[in-house]
C-alpha cells in the first residue's frame, strides 16, 4: 500500500484489453500523478484542468473511466478563517457620543494615520485600535 494522505481525489480507468491508469490529484490543488497508461509515472502540475484532460484523452484511446473518488479533502480548507467575521473583541456597543452603533472598520484612514478603527454610524465618532 501506497501512503495517500496526500492525495484528494483519484480516478481510475480501464482498457478493454486489461490496463488500467491511476490519476491522483494531490491536497495541494495543482500536482496531478499517473499511474499506469502510456504516460505511467507522469508528474504534472496542472490540477483539475490536467486531470480533465488526461481523462478526455484516455478515453479518445478507448479508456472507460470505472470510478472516482474523494480521498481526502483539500488543503485549501484548511486555510479557511474560523467564522468569516473578522472582527476583533472589544467592540463598543453604543458610540459614547450619540449612542448609535459602532461599525468596526479595517481601513479606516483620515488625515494622520490609517487602520483598523470603531466608527459610529451616527455622528462619525471614531476610536483608533491598536494592534
Ligand atoms: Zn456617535
Amino acid at each position: 500500500m501506497t501512503d495517500d494522505a496526500h492525495v484528494q481525489h483519484t480516478w481510475q480507468l480501464a482498457h478493454p484489453d486489461g490496463d488500467e491508469i491511476t490519476i491522483d490529484l494531490w491536497t495541494d490543488g495543482y500536482t496531478v500523478r499517473v499511474d499506469g497508461g502510456p504516460d505511467d509515472g507522469d508528474q504534472r502540475e496542472g490540477g483539475r484542468a490536467d486531470v480533465d484532460h488526461l481523462l478526455t484523452k484516455y478515453q479518445a484511446a478507448g479508456y472507460r473511466l470505472v470510478r472516482d473518488y474523494p480521498v481526502n479533502e483539500a488543503e485549501a480548507h484548511d486555510d479557511v478563517p474560523e467564522g468569516d467575521d473578522p472582527e476583533p473583541h472589544g467592540r463598543p456597543e453604543h458610540c459614547p457620543e450619540c449612542g448609535d452603533p459602532v461599525a468596526y472598520d479595517p481601513r479606516y484612514s483620515d488625515d494622520f494615520r490609517e487602520g483598523a478603527a470603531w466608527l459610529c454610524t451616527g455622528c462619525k465618532w471614531g476610536q483608533w485600535l491598536t494592534a
